[in-house]
């Protein structure tokens, strides 16, 4: 089916960035329309991922708005009030939210923008196609649909991060983080030896909710450094969460801008909260006293190679001690990759843009590097073969390269960025027209 209605915005993904960014819309008063085009069946967020007793890392009340607009109808306190939890919530005291109550707010949220969203629609392709009134976007879905857009913003999140030696192995027993809770419940019932690789948040998170099922004989954490790393959530170190830092990181060059990110890694990747940090270590503790081996830590390790064994029904994992090159093997029956998302850049395990970016990649604006070039607004540049209607691409959420830190991985950016976005879309037409005609210039 082709809707032939040429949408004002056509967003990809309906998660926390886009979700943010209809707020913002709606708050701003943007009177044009917008249609969302979301993967899933209804709205979730990381739901694969809602483990019990998980929290977030967040101050909640740097939410999908309050940042921008403290008297929001969609902050998270008036979600909190209008379930009646208020009270509850602030009695608790907690220092973050339960992830499942942030995904209660977040869904509350989504509820009101329901008949802008086509849920079940995964985007598969991207390309620029003629109308009468010029170039448009067209986006078509898994099942078929076209959607036809003057502006499109990707808010998809980044692409989950498959090491090499797993990738032929992926499937039922092998599966990324993203998948973890649906493909374990096709294990419900069956005796598990559990290998989790990665360092991560969502490594310790999965190791102890492994811990905690009863057909889970054994897990063994495997990764390449010492062990479970601690988060720097040092106030200055979390700077990179601000706005400021933002304005502050942009104009920096390519290789400055590498080099930051590699020093403040630990603010956000391979690295985890002292609650969960602290949990691990009692729990392992305790199965020390008890004689157990059901945990077993595999630090300063890599896979090297992975194959099947016991009739086929078993993972051989190849452990390479990354230090003294020694080797062991470890069967398991079920493998969790907890080993994030894939950057946006040069490096070897990067993609160089997003996916859906290949149909217009020629008309993309590049950097130096061959990059997407991405402008302070969220924007890249996208070259018409003729006047008419300004194309105009956003990426929400997919900047962490020029942006800095907290862009993919934050929900503490939402608000600030999707209000940059906002503001950039609700230019003048004369001043597209002349931002268009400079970036045409940069083109040539
Ligand atoms: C388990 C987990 C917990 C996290 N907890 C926190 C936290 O506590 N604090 C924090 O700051 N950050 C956290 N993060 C980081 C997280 O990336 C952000 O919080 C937030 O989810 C980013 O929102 P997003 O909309 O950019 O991406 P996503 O949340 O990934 O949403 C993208 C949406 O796009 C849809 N989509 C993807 N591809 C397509 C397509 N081709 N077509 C249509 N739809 C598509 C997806 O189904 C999804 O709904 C967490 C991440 C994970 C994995």
């Amino acid at each position: 089916m082709t809707d032939q209605k040429i949408h004002n915005i056509l967003g990809v993904g309906f998660g926390p960035a886009n979700l943010s960014l209809a707020v913002t819309l709606q708050e701003l008063g943007w009177t044009g329309g917008a249609r969302y085009i979301e993967r899933a069946d209804d709205f979730q967020w990381q739901d694969e991922q809602l483990l019990d007793g998980a929290d977030i890392q967040n101050n909640p009340f740097r939410d999908l708005t309050m940042p921008r607009n403290t008297s929001s109808a969609y902050t998270f306190v008036n979600y909190l009030a209008a379930q009646g939890r208020l009270t509850d919530y602030l009695h608790l005291n907690a220092k973050f939210p339960l992830r499942r109550e942030y995904a209660g707010y977040l869904r509350w949220v989504a509820d009101s923008f329901h008949d802008a969203v086509d849920y079940g629609q995964s985007a598969t392709g991207l390309s620029v196609v003629d109308t009468p009134d010029g170039e448009v976007f067209r986006l078509e879905t898994d099942n078929g649909r076209q959607y036809l857009g003057e502006t499109v913003v990707i808010g998809t999140g980044r692409s989950p991060r498959i090491p090499e030696v797993f990738r032929r192995s992926l499937g039922g027993t092998v599966f990324h983080a993203t998948r973890y809770l649906s493909s374990l419940r096709r294990h419900e019932g069956r005796s598990l030896r559990v290998a989790v690789v990665g360092g991560s948040q969502s490594a310790i998170e999965i190791v102890l909710d492994l811990l905690g099922r009863s057909n889970v004989e054994q897990v063994v954490s495997i990764q390449r450094g010492i062990g479970f790393r601690l988060k720097d959530t040092s106030p200055y170190s979390r700077q990179v969460f601000l706005p400021d830092f933002i304005d502050y990181f942009y104009p920096l060059p390519p290789e400055t801008k590498r080099r930051l990110r590699a020093e403040l890694r630990s603010v956000n990747y391979a690295a985890c909260d002292q609650d969960v940090i602290d949990r691990l270590a009692s729990v392992q503790h305790e199965y020390r006293l008890m004689g157990s081996d059901r945990l077993l830590l595999k630090p300063f390790s890599e896979v090297a190679a992975v194959g099947r064994d016991g009739g086929g029904s078993v993972n051989r994992l190849v452990l390479r001690d990354v230090n003294h090159g020694t080797r062991s093997v470890y069967d398991a029956d079920v493998v969790v990759l907890a080993t994030g998302f894939r950057d946006f850049g040069l490096g070897p395990d990067d993609e160089p843009y997003h996916p859906l970016l290949a149909g217009i990649a020629d008309r993309l604006a590049l950097t130096d590097e061959g990059l997407p070039d991405v402008a302070r607004d969220y924007s890249v540049p996208v070259e018409r073969s003729y006047g008419g209607r300004p194309l105009r691409l956003y990426l929400n959420g997919l900047c962490e390269a020029s942006h800095g830190m907290g862009d993919a991985g934050a929900l503490a950016v939402l608000s600030a960025r999707s209000t940059d976005i906002v503001e950039s879309l609700m230019l003048e037409p004369e001043a597209l027209v002349g931002e268009e005609r400079l970036r045409d210039e940069a083109l040539r």
